[in-house]
């Protein structure tokens, strides 16, 4: 049956591809979705599926109701772009400029598409009704999930799924794990504050920069030395900046950086060491200390049950050689994470890339790209998730 689906799905490669690129050609940035919105939801209203448009922001819930089936099953698809200039020279290369679909949700958008429709063709074979998220903004937090969970769009739900292209992972390959998936991705903002002056006459003034360095140097002994061995965590300085030229000193310096964790009480903790370090540097150095903690998204917490289906299906369509249930965490964030913490399920990841076609780029890289055949291998997976 499952054979079937992935037939099915490489049955329609031509539609899939050409819905991919006209996605891809047309990227939209996050609360800006306005046309893959209307066109996705188009293509589900052909599809014959019940649209709800405008669910939140563009983002929309598509239903394929089952009569007397037993409970809804939910697939999620994000619809943003990112603020990035493609540098593919590609056909379908965005037309929008500084904005591309980096990050592939192009691609996830056409692998909910492709699914619909596979299920629609086999909608006499359903036992269950199935919902698609078409979520808006996962790109810049606080993120679509969050609203579009508050609009109700898990009302009905039993589980959900999410899934995301990989192009470190080859494509033909499916990836998960139980437990924290991703990580909950914050961002630090310091600004240290002394007393601007004449460089010639430092002890008349209050230089930052020093205390500056010192700290980026000390934010670095966090992970090594109060995180236990062997628990994953990030603490990372980005952005450095202070003055203006060469003879004049600066009256203040700003850090920014990201904290990447997989453990609550992790997060708490490094959230209390940086703001302590960040006070204890600037009073060494005389210098008045802000700090802010801003809290990204959580960690993505995929349950055991909704791993065990994604394995199922995912080894009916790729082989059960070519599922990884032991998918090391993954240090970026999602906001998928706070469907989860409503509903069971699991988030995956289909492989995208080609080493030998040179597909190897990351996601949010300008160079990004991926082997299409993604497009099929991820829709069967959807479909055969729905149909469980
Ligand atoms: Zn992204
Ligand atoms: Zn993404």
């Amino acid at each position: 049956m499952t054979h079937a689906l992935l037939d099915a799905a490489q049955a329609c490669r031509e539609w899939l591809v050409s819905t991919r690129r006209d996605l891809h050609k047309h990227p939209e940035l996050s609360l800006k979705e306005k046309r893959t919105g209307q066109v996705t939801a188009d293509a589900m209203e052909k599809l014959g599926l019940k649209v709800r448009r405008n669910f939140w922001g563009e983002g929309f819930v598509a239903d394929l109701d089952v009569p007397g089936g037993k409970g809804r099953i939910a697939l999620r698809a994000d619809m943003d772009a990112l603020p990035l200039t493609e540098l593919n020279d590609v056909p379908y290369k965005s037309c929008n400029v500084g904005v591309a679909h980096m990050c592939g949700h192009d691609t996830h958008m056409t692998m909910a598409l492709g699914a619909a429709r596979l299920l629609a063709e086999n909608r006499a074979r359903l036992k269950r009704s199935v919902r698609f998220l078409f979520q808006p903004s996962e790109e810049t937090p606080p993120g679509g999930a969050k609203g579009m969970i508050a609009a109700g769009c898990l009302d009905g739900v039993d589980e959900v799924y999410g899934v995301h292209n990989q192009p470190l992972l080859e494509v033909g390959k499916v990836a998960t794990r139980a437990g924290a998936m991703t990580a909950a991705a914050d961002t630090i903002r310091v600004r240290l504050t002394g007393r601007g002056g004449h460089a010639s006459r430092p002890h008349e003034a209050l230089d930052p920069i020093p205390g500056a360095c010192a700290l980026v140097t000390q934010l670095q002994s966090l992970v090594s030395r109060r995180v236990a061995p062997g628990t994953p965590a990030v603490v990372s300085v980005t952005r450095v900046s202070a003055g203006t030229t060469h003879n004049i000193i600066p009256d203040f310096a700003e850090l920014e950086g990201t904290v990447r964790t997989f453990d609550a009480a992790l997060r708490d903790q490094l959230e209390q060491q940086i703001g302590h370090m960040t006070r204890g540097v600037a009073e060494a150095h005389g210098l008045k200390a802000d700090y802010r903690f801003e809290r990204g998204y959580d960690s993505i917490v995929n349950h055991t049950s909704g791993v065990a289906a994604v394995r199922r299906a995912a080894a009916d369509v790729v082989g059960e050689a070519n599922v990884d249930t032991e998918y090391p965490a993954q240090t970026w964030g999602e906001d998928f994470a706070y469907f989860l913490q409503h509903r069971p399920g699991a988030f995956f990841v289909v492989g995208s890339g080609n080493k030998q076609k040179g597909i190897i780029e990351p996601v949010h890289s300008p160079r990004f790209d991926v082997d299409e055949t993604c497009l099929e291998i991820g829709a069967a997976i959807l479909a055969r998730l729905a149909m469980g």
